[in-house]
């Protein structure tokens, strides 16, 4: 892979894209979007306030309610939102390397998981542009019943900044081709590369209004946006907490629908059959990979007492060389954390579980060597001996930390498992398959990988049980989100 640390960024405007232009704030507002690996600003980005929120509601509004975007055909529409993830394909280094400087995910992950993923959804989602339909009903009576599955209106699309550009097009893609339009708000951590998505659907050829962008704060742009009446749906990937507030200003403006992708504290259950080399493995990277800043790490080992040691052992040596460095060098394992204050809150949990009586056994401290001063990286972390109910058992962190835990047997494994608030993803290890399927019956979770972790695929629906959501990111079920089924009775 070519080395990047020498190529200069390109930056999109620094404006919000709304109703096909790129525009000034109304008040002329920026933030600052940090580089993590040096903590020096990168970039003044464009700040949406209300009133920037509301013209973006009004554009994408009227260009649902006049223009043709939602009637034409939807061949028609896949064409160009196809056309839209080519260019993201083709951009995928200018936009991975933006992502990297902002976020501090390594630049091989952001070129594949981040920007060349988001461009894999837009395309995946086109392709079941002509395929969408509704029913025939066989009712009583002398009639011609159907369904018509139909667009929602306009959708508000609010994302976080753990992978801005794959969460965000996961939510564009479908809403798109079923019709709808959007307003994308991208975290103010990473306000960046949604822009420049904006600049790959105005060339794909998406007409004005369709398609808007208003970096902003969460509790201004973001909150106008749930509280506005004109707004349809809300589709949301972020914390519990935010979930909650956009929960009651749905409530309080006009009911709207939402969707919900939430965080999760996810169990990798190891019996005591289990290829301990593979689990360990798996676990290393499925809690390390992305600085731990992943929905779905598998932030928790559950294992069992027979092979408990000898699995923390494997796991903890492997933590323990890991290359934590800059995110653009090639050699490197992990880059820094997000911001200072994920890299604050992710010690405070480090003080407060070795305080409650877990076992440190790696990590647990910030890396300040050399070059690294100033950037906000933390070293891999793992905690033995974790209480069952303590809070580094029950509480996402959300960065680079792994909590392990023994127990006696499968009855035990599936207790802690599932006795966390939080139902998104799960892992089990064995060499029974019979057993592998009957404990992923009993785990309450959207997602559960049997002898492997972290798979993901536009074809395969992804999203969590209790409070990690509602609602299904990728697949056809994405669908069920941005469309809307109306029934048609004709007397024959
Ligand atoms: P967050 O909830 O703080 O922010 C997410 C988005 O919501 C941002 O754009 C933010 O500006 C906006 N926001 C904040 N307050 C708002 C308000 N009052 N009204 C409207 N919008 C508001 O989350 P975060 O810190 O950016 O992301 C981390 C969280 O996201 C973690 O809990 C993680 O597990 C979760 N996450 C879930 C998935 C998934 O698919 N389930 C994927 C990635 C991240």
């Amino acid at each position: 892979m070519t080395d990047v640390r020498a190529k200069q960024a390109v930056f999109p405007p620094a404006k919000l894209f709304i109703d096909g232009e790129f525009v000034d704030a109304a008040d002329g507002a920026t933030l600052d979007a940090i580089n993590p690996t040096d903590g020096r600003v990168l970039w003044r980005a464009p700040c949406a306030g209300v009133e920037d929120v509301e013209r973006a509601v009004r554009a994408a509004r009227d260009a649902f309610d006049q223009s043709k975007w939602p009637t034409m055909s939807a061949a028609s529409r896949a064409r160009i939102v196809r056309r839209f993830g080519e260019l993201v394909w083709e951009r995928r280094e200018a936009i991975a390397l933006v992502e990297t400087l902002n976020n501090g995910k390594l630049y091989r992950d952001a070129l594949t998981d981040d920007v060349g993923a988001a461009a894999g959804a837009l395309q995946y989602f086109a392709s079941w542009g002509d395929k969408l339909c509704g029913e025939t009903l066989p009712v009583r009576g002398d009639f011609l019943t159907y369904t018509l599955r139909e667009p929602l209106g306009v959708v508000a699309a609010i994302v976080p900044w753990n992978f801005p550009t794959s969460l965000a097009a996961w939510k564009i893609g479908p809403a798109l081709v079923a019709g709808n339009t959007v307003v994308l708000k991208p975290s103010e951590l990473t306000p960046i590369t949604a822009l420049m998505l904006a600049e790959c659907a105005r060339d794909a050829g998406v007409p004005p209004g369709v398609f808007n962008v208003v970096p902003g704060l969460g509790s201004v742009a973001g909150d106008a946006l749930a509280r506005h009446p004109s707004v349809d749906l809300v589709a949301f990937t972020g914390s519990p907490r935010t979930a909650r507030a956009l929960m009651r200003a749905s409530s309080e403006s006009n009911l709207k629908k939402l969707s919900l992708e939430l965080g999760g504290k996810s169990p990798q259950i190891v019996l005591a059959d289990a290829d301990l080399d593979a689990a360990a493995e798996a676990i290393t990277w499925g809690i390390f990979s992305n600085k731990g800043e992943v929905c779905s790490a598998g932030s928790r080992v559950i294992a069992h007492r027979s092979i408990y040691h000898s699995l923390v052992e494997r796991v903890a040596e492997r933590a323990s060389k890991i290359r934590v460095g800059d995110p653009r060098d090639n050699e490197t394992q992990m880059g820094p954390l997000v911001s200072l204050r994920q890299l604050e809150s992710a010690l405070g949990f480090v003080t407060r579980a070795i305080d409650a009586g877990a076992r440190l056994v790696v990590g647990g401290e910030r890396d300040t060597q050399g070059a690294h001063g100033e950037g906000f990286f933390l070293r891999p972390t793992v905690f033995a001996d974790v209480r069952e109910g303590s809070e580094l058992e029950q509480e996402e962190v959300f960065g680079p930390v792994l909590a392990c835990l023994a127990v006696d047997d499968e009855d035990a494994a599936i207790r802690v498992a599932n006795g966390v608030r939080y139902g998104l993803a799960a892992g089990v290890w064995t060499k029974d398959t019979a057993k592998a399927h009957a404990l992923a019956r009993r785990i309450r979770a959207g997602v559960v990988w049997l002898n492997t972790y972290d798979r993901f695929d536009t074809a395969a629906p992804f999203g969590g049980y209790k409070e990690s959501g509602w609602g299904r990111d990728l697949s056809s079920h994405a669908f069920d989100t941005y469309t809307q089924s109306k029934c048609v009775w004709t007397a024959l």
